[in-house]
């Protein structure tokens, strides 16, 4: 398996399928699951609208399910008041004092599955968007036995190297940084669709030209044209498209080599 991280139903049967379970969830036969509370909804959470934590606690010792996750933190996100009547009346934009308790929430779930995922012996899966420093300083404080994995990664070459040698794994997904493709160690990487069309092996296919020798120089060459590419949807440019036949052998060799060492990663750390 190449795929640890997709929300896309058609790709449950090849990929770690990641969903927050409703209540009374049941997986289904042949799928591997990595079954967590998503940021985006932590106050329906906690209004009772999906599983409760007992249910998610026995989910997650279940063997179908592989990971944790995915939890995490998004300071990039409003948040928004609890739904009641006085609501109506409530100014739309929160305050300070309601943005400092969201985020106290958002870290004591996090830390909770953290916890569970120890405790299960699973990866955590995790979601991280403006927080590197808050995931930084849990995962310093918990010092977890289990791999935490930073998927959907699309920061810079330098936030990846401190990522990595605080022990965690990235997982890149549509788009990323071709620099911060091309530095993280084969064995901390990992490939996802997440909520993406485009198949796994196309988004391998980006991943090996970021970091096989011959292209990254000659993204080096085009850096703005390697960067549009590795934005959603956009194709790779005339100038950096054009392969000649030698290089199109090298590259094709190199992306086989690298789907190998990454479905042993994923073997390594999700048992499929
Ligand atoms: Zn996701």
């Amino acid at each position: 398996m190449l795929d640890v991280h997709t929300h896309r139903r058609e790709n449950r049967f090849r990929a770690l399928y990641s969903l927050t379970p409703p209540r009374g969830f049941r997986p289904e036969e042949g799928v591997f699951y990595s079954v967590g509370i998503h940021p985006w909804v932590e106050r329906e959470y906690r209004q009772g609208l999906f599983c409760p934590w007992e249910e998610l606690e026995a989910l997650a010792a279940r063997p179908e399910v592989r990971a944790v996750g995915e939890a995490g933190l998004d300071w990039a996100r409003r948040p928004l008041p609890d739904f009641s009547p006085a609501c109506l009346h409530e100014s739309p934009s929160p305050g300070g004092a309601q943005r400092a308790e969201s985020r106290r929430r958002s870290v004591e779930l996090l830390e909770r599955q953290a916890l569970l995922a120890a405790r299960v012996g699973k990866p955590l899966v995790l979601h991280c968007v403006k927080a590197v420093d808050d995931i930084v300083a849990l995962h310093r404080r918990l010092r977890p036995d289990v791999p935490w994995i930073f998927h959907g990664y699309r920061g810079n070459p330098q936030q990846a190297a401190q990522l990595v040698r605080r022990g965690l794994c990235l997982s890149l997904g549509e788009r990323f940084h071709p620099g911060a493709a091309a530095c993280i160690p084969a064995d901390r990487l990992l490939l996802e669709t997440d909520e993406s069309l485009l198949p796994i092996g196309e988004i391998l296919h980006r991943v090996a030209l970021a970091r096989c020798g011959a292209f990254s120089e000659k993204m080096q060459r085009f850096p703005e044209k390697a960067l549009g590419f590795f934005q959603k949807g956009a194709a790779l440019s005339p100038e950096l498209a054009a392969l000649s036949t030698q290089e199109s052998a090298a590259l094709a060799g190199f992306s086989a080599a690298l789907r190998e060492k990454l479905e042993e990663n994923v073997g390594r750390l999700f048992g499929v």
